[in-house]
């Protein structure tokens, strides 16, 4: 049934391309959309929403999009034999020196790529100046550092370098950054195009807030960035607009207490009883939360040593983390975790401190810029996805709040029990390489852009 309603919609929208009159596209398209209400397929709705968009506003991208997709898939083989190099030495956050050295040499033998001075000692800037920079520049961004994990995938080509693997697809990231370089240097942008690849995605401090600090920002007037997606189907282009991924904030908090013999514990101030009881109060907050949108609140870490073999402990910590999308909630919750710290810390005597790191900011997917990731995947003929917001994060969110950003997957799964990213059985099909290259690289071409406002808008969720 859902099939049905794909191929009647891909009929409906070829009848809408091969019509002149406006008046009968208009009711070519509300048939489509009356499918696509019957449906549940969200490939569909998105696919009619955007390819009935674009049916009215002409091609979207400045080349033809079959050539650029049929020049992209004439790449595979060495986005394949790029990729298996990158997977077989991960490299951790920071650490990324080959995987750097591995770019730059691809970057430098691509035609009009020019490598940029970073002070970074790991990623790179790379630009193609387009034929008319006076409209300005895009960033293409992706992330180049692997996982702490050792690799179980069975894969040939699998990590060599002990407890260290490409577990996230930072390796395909890279490759398809790569990709949308090579498409570039074939055809040519008007604007000119920025290539960031960051490092250490995975860590907290992370890569981006130093990209940005290296000038990976500089001139740039729109970001785009992506993951490949293994909860979204195989050759997907997932988008989202709004927050799609979460932001994150950890405290650190320690109980001073006192000790005491196990004889005479009306002596001691435990921190065992004082932060039991704040786990317990952190735990029901949500009884005083109204978010529109999910969050959680996790006990991370906690440790209250004994003093002695008879006598209790003095120091207690507890780790706890949150993660949100709206920013006002994460506010209310630290500052209800701090005034329950504070209150039962106050009733039974002990003294404290909070120790606070904020983690990563929301990713914060400019809406105006969603009807354009549409227009491209259909040009090009890639199937989309609604996708779900996500309670991941990705300090691509940094970018966001500089410049507008957008944020797409590219699907990966096959199958029903598909490995998902961070574990040690991931693994997917290289075929997803070229179309994600050619997508990425079509944010670089589109005839027109809609003019936004730098930096955060009024309407975005307030900054972290
Ligand atoms: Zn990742």
């Amino acid at each position: 049934m859902e099939q049905a309603a794909v191929l009647t919609i891909d009929r409906k929208i070829g009848i809408i391309r091969n019509t002149r009159s406006n008046k009968r596209k208009e009711k070519h398209m509300a048939t489509g959309m009356a499918i696509c209400k019957t449906t549940k397929k969200m490939v569909a709705l998105g696919a009619a929403a955007m390819t009935l968009h674009g049916a009215f506003g002409g091609e979207p991208l400045i080349y033809p999009a079959s050539d650029i997709l049929a020049y992209a898939k004439t790449l595979e083989p060495r986005l394949t034999e790029i990729r298996r190099d990158l997977h077989r030495h991960p490299e951790l956050a920071f650490e990324e020196f080959r995987t750097t050295a591995k770019i730059k040499e691809t970057l430098s033998a691509l035609p009009g790529v020019e490598l940029l001075p970073c002070s970074m000692k790991t990623g790179c800037l790379a630009e193609i100046k387009g034929s008319r920079p006076e409209l300005g520049t895009i960033a293409l961004r992706c992330d180049i550092d692997a996982l702490p994990i050792e690799e179980k995938s069975g894969v040939p080509y699998a990590s060599l370098e002990k407890g260290k693997m490409h577990a996230c697809g930072h390796d395909g990231h890279i490759t398809i950054n790569l990709g949308a370089a090579m498409v570039l240097s074939k055809f040519r942008p008007e604007r000119t195009v920025r290539f960031i690849f960051q490092p250490a995605e995975e860590t907290i401090p992370c890569g981006a807030p130093k990209m940005i600090e290296a000038g990976a920002l500089d001139g740039v007037d729109m970001i785009w960035g992506f993951h490949i997606n293994a909860t979204s189907d195989f050759g997907n282009v997932g988008w989202y607009d709004g927050i799609v991924m979460a932001g994150g904030h950890t405290l650190e908090i320690k109980v001073h207490g006192k000790s005491a013999h196990t004889a005479y514990p009306e002596y001691s101030v435990n921190p065992i009883v004082i932060l039991s009881r704040v786990v317990a109060d952190i735990d029901s907050l949500k009884q005083t939360i109204r978010a529109t949108r999910p969050y959680s609140v996790s006990m991370m870490d906690m440790e209250c040593r004994p003093v002695a073999h008879s006598a209790s402990p003095e120091e207690g910590r507890l780790v706890v983390k949150t993660r949100y999308h709206e920013p006002e909630v994460n506010d209310h919750l630290v500052a209800k975790i701090k005034e329950i710290v504070k209150s039962r810390c106050e009733l039974f005597g002990a003294t404290f401190d909070i120790a606070e790191e904020h983690g990563l900011d929301p990713t914060y997917n400019r809406p105006e810029m969603g009807p354009l990731v549409r227009e491209n995947a259909a040009a090009l003929g890639l199937p989309l996805e609604h996708i779900f917001a996500s309670m991941g994060g990705d300090d691509f969110g940094y970018y966001g709040w500089k410049v507008p950003a957008y944020y797409m997957t590219f699907g990966l799964r096959t199958s029903p029990d598909f490995a998902i990213a961070h574990t040690a059985k991931f693994k997917w099909d290289e075929a997803v390489l070229p179309p994600a290259a050619a997508m990425f690289a079509s944010c670089a071409l589109r005839r027109e852009y809609p003019s936004l406002p730098g930096g955060c808008p009024a309407d975005a969720p307030s900054k972290p």
